[in-house]
């Protein structure tokens, strides 16, 4: 759509632009109001539940091995390292400790000051976190929710990669030795879904495994409230998930489940098929599927295992299943702008604001927006990192500011170049920051 007055007001703005030398946008201070007003849906974080002196959460991501974490903290982000302006600002806002510049003694301050206000606020202290970012609702995904994570604020995103894991891994961990730690505790989680029903071994047939283990779970969570389902498969294979035929993946499952373990090819095999399977539950329970995209921690990651084009024929074959493609597929989110086409595909931007720059994060969003801007959503994959500067609250807080000076950015841009008016600029913002997600998982 285009207005007559458009190209006399995009040239009056760039001469304006030219004349100040701005090189450039400001956000619109109008805009910025709005944008700093909205109570956000947070579609993908990673909340700590509160825990009592010495106790460790250990629930809050997908993998019963924490290890990659070690390696991940030497190699934080710009954005989120002790002297960063971002965190410091954290502390001044959530510690309460005004004037704050960064020193190993501004440090101790401010964590002393949160545990302070930890142990005076209690059950309530997760909620707290939320209020002080201006986020009504954050999308949890945890193995289980816990002490202090309660909806309506919290709301559940359960994991289900495990459920791809019913046979031995013991082939794959020695054909993949940087992933054998992975495998391993899906494996373990696997064996604990059927000795939890009271079931010795393994089902004999594949459609037991699906009819009698993964299909009721699934179930199951949209009783107990999840909101939407996460795979995290791009930490331990590539997302080419493809169509394999129920004679086929049954035949492998068949073979192995008496003993042996399947190499490589086959347990992919039987992975992508069950991948559809879980899928195309979720669709019918209306239950988005949430997808890991983009970068991952650990030295060992797989980054163009990540690229969100590889679930392209999970898109195409799964048309009832809503899914949305996590972190922006960062670095590839460009790319990534055109598998929005496809009316089952939605696209947040949790976790890129650790990456980019606000000015930055602007530019892709504004690719997004100018695209298919009810497809866009807001998160922060603010999780517990034990570090001691910051954690889940200061990466709430952070993010969650990042993205609003992102958003306010893009929007400016956008109304500038007269491709929207203010009132739109005001609509999407809305939309981005909570209505796109809460329309899509049905609040
Ligand atoms: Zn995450």
């Amino acid at each position: 759509m285009t207005s007559p007055q458009r190209p006399i007001l995009a040239t009056a703005l760039f001469v304006a632009a030219a004349a100040s030398g701005q090189a450039q946008t400001l956000p619109d201070p109008e805009l910025v109001k709005v944008i700093a007003g909205i109570k956000a849906i947070d579609t993908h974080s990673h909340p700590e539940r509160v825990l009592a002196d010495g106790e460790m959460d250990t629930e809050w991501d997908g993998f019963s091995s924490h290890s990659y974490q070690a390696q991940l903290v030497p190699n934080l982000p710009a954005n989120v390292r002790p002297h960063s302006h971002l965190i410091v600002a954290s502390w001044r806002a959530l510690w309460g400790i005004p004037d704050l510049e960064w020193s190993e003694e501004a440090i101790n301050k401010a964590m002393e000051n949160k545990r302070r206000i930890i142990k005076e606020k209690g059950d309530s202290y997760p909620a707290w976190v939320l209020d002080q970012a201006g986020v009504e609702i954050a999308l949890s995904n945890r193995i289980t929710m816990q002490r202090g994570l309660t909806s309506p604020r919290f709301r559940w995103v359960p994991y289900v990669d495990h459920y791809m894991f019913p046979l031995s891994t013991a082939k794959i961990r020695s054909a993949n030795p940087l992933y054998a730690g992975f495998y391993e505790g899906l494996e373990q989680r696997a064996k604990g879904l059927h000795s939890g029903r009271g079931v010795k071994t393994t089902p004999p047939a594949l459609k037991e495994w699906l009819a009698n283990v993964v299909t009721p779970d699934l179930e199951k969570y949209k009783r107990e409230g999840a909101v939407a389902i996460k795979f995290t498969a791009a930490y331990f294979r590539p997302l080419d998930f493809a169509p394999v035929s129920a004679k086929e993946a049954a035949a492998i499952y068949a073979t192995f489940v008496r003993g042996g373990a399947p190499g490589p090819d086959e347990y992919k095999k039987l992975q992508d098929f069950i991948f559809f399977e879980v899928a195309r539950t979720a669709g019918r329970l209306q239950l988005p599927v949430h997808i890991h995209s983009g970068p991952g921690g650990g030295a060992q990651y797989n980054l163009s295992g990540a690229d969100p084009l590889l679930l392209e024929q999970a898109f195409i074959n799964l048309p009832e299943t809503d899914f949305v493609i996590l972190h922006g597929g960062w670095p590839n989110s460009k790319p990534a702008t055109a598998l929005l086409r496809k009316s089952n595909v939605y696209i947040d931007f949790s976790g890129m604001e650790y990456f980019l720059s606000p000015r930055n994060l602007a530019e892709v969003l504004r690719y997004w927006l100018d695209y298919m801007p009810e497809k866009v959503l807001f998160g922060t994959d603010a999780y517990p990192e034990k570090l001691p500067h910051a954690g889940w609250a200061e990466f709430q807080w952070v993010n969650t500011r990042s993205a609003r000076e992102a958003l306010a950015v893009a929007l400016t841009e956008m109304r500038n170049d007269g491709n929207i008016t203010t009132d739109r600029a005001k609509e999407l913002a809305h939309m981005v920051l909570r209505g796109n997600t809460a329309k899509l998982h049905r609040f």
